[in-house]
């Protein structure tokens, strides 16, 4: 009789240990996987795979800043579960009364919570966004959810949002300091890869920059160098845009530029390195492919780009704009090539013959 008086606190007891010495290997395992990548997708997948396994919840999604220069969190493909509708982006702007809120708040809020909150205070809103707006655009995704504001250097830089548990019941007390260590640690993750993405894309094309093509390159000839894995790369340049910025102009012609980068950016795959190498002249790093796989890639960017028709926002010359591009093709060889250089340098003159022979065209270095 003792013993089980005793007995039953003490399991609890235990239990209730156990749940959070696990709880804190979860998160341990999860900054190490967030350490580990710099990568924003990678970091988002984990985010999410983590805090729906631990909440037993069906959905979660999570709301970003796009970029430094947009203030208006974002989620479309950032999400598991949720049924979002396919193009339909969930914006909820940085200056709102809800990010106010959730900055602010020293606990996790759900849906209704914030409801009541707003109800009460809606009309004297100060923020330029209300909280209707936001509440709307969150509805869409399911009449309850909790809301985990990712906050790093006191600033909220993401939004977690969890769909009901499964189960029905509401989110444990244990459960919000679970998901609320995951946003710390989450906050800080991608605080750090948007400064790296910041110090290593162009903010024009979102293309990476030249100093960080040259250093993958270099890590990719190491690599080739101790494998027997083959590496090719292209370079491009746009066919007469110098005339092309004559007619039309120069931020005419920066749209095009960056619609000739999305080509490129949709072009690679896995640890592909699509980059602005200078000017109007871009660049793809192609690991594992020999010139003839090159080749074909580059066939294909050349092929896209002279289909592509970009809308001409101006009055001056043609409704639709159409620009080709000129691509040199280029392999390591281990033999011959001793540094980023001489692959460069044979990828510019396989380059330099495609102008030669007429533009629109890929020429391969052999
Ligand atoms: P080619 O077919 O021989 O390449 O002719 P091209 O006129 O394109 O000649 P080239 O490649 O030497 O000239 C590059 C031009 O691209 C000159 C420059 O004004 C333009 N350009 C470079 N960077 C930018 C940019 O960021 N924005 C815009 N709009 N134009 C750029
Ligand atoms: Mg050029
Ligand atoms: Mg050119």
């Amino acid at each position: 009789m003792e013993q089980s008086t005793l007995g039953a606190p003490a399991d609890t007891f235990i239990e209730h240990y156990e749940r959070k010495i696990h709880s804190q290997k979860q998160l341990i395992e999860l900054s190490k996987a967030l350490n580990s990548t710099l990568d924003l997708r990678s970091l988002i997948e984990a985010i999410l795979n983590v805090s729906i396994a631990q909440s037993r919840c069906l959905e979660a999604g999570i709301f970003l800043l796009p970029d430094v220069e947009h203030d208006v969190f974002i989620m479309d493909e950032n999400a598991v579960g949720f049924d979002v509708k396919a193009n339909h982006r969930l914006k909820i702007p940085y200056k709102s009364d809800l990010v106010r809120l959730l900055s602010e708040y020293p606990t996790l809020l759900t849906l209704s919570e914030i409801r009541n909150i707003a109800a009460a205070t809606d009309h004297s809103s100060l923020a330029q966004v209300s909280f209707r707006e936001a509440l709307q655009e969150l509805s869409q995704l399911h009449e309850e959810l909790l809301l985990v504001p990712l906050k790093a250097k006191g600033r909220v830089n993401g939004i977690l949002v969890m769909g009901p548990k499964s189960d029905g019941e509401v989110y444990l007390a244990e459960e919000k300091a679970f998901l609320s260590d995951l946003a710390a640690l989450a906050a800080i993750a991608v605080e750090n890869a948007r400064l790296y993405e910041l110090a290593t894309v162009d903010m024009m094309t979102k293309l990476k920059i030249h100093h960080f093509f040259q250093t993958r390159l270099r890590e990719e000839i190491e690599h080739a160098r101790g494998s027997d894995e083959p590496l090719s790369m292209l370079l491009t340049d746009i066919d007469h845009f110098k005339k092309f910025n004559d007619t039309y102009g120069h931020q005419v012609g920066d749209i095009v530029l960056k619609e000739v980068a999305k080509i490129l950016i949709a072009s690679a795959r896995g640890k592909d390195v699509a980059a602005r190498y200078g000017g109007e002249e871009f660049a793809l790093i192609l690991p594992k492919r020999d010139i003839y796989a090159a080749k074909a890639i580059a066939e294909t960017v050349r092929e896209r780009i002279e289909k592509m028709e970009v809308e001409n926002p101006t009055d001056k010359g043609d409704r639709l704009l159409k620009v080709t591009i000129s691509i040199g093709v280029a392999e390591f060889d281990a033999k011959n090539d001793t540094d980023n250089k001489h692959l460069i340098e044979r990828a510019d003159q396989a380059l330099y013959r495609a102008k030669d022979g007429g533009r629109n065209r890929v020429e391969i270095d052999i």
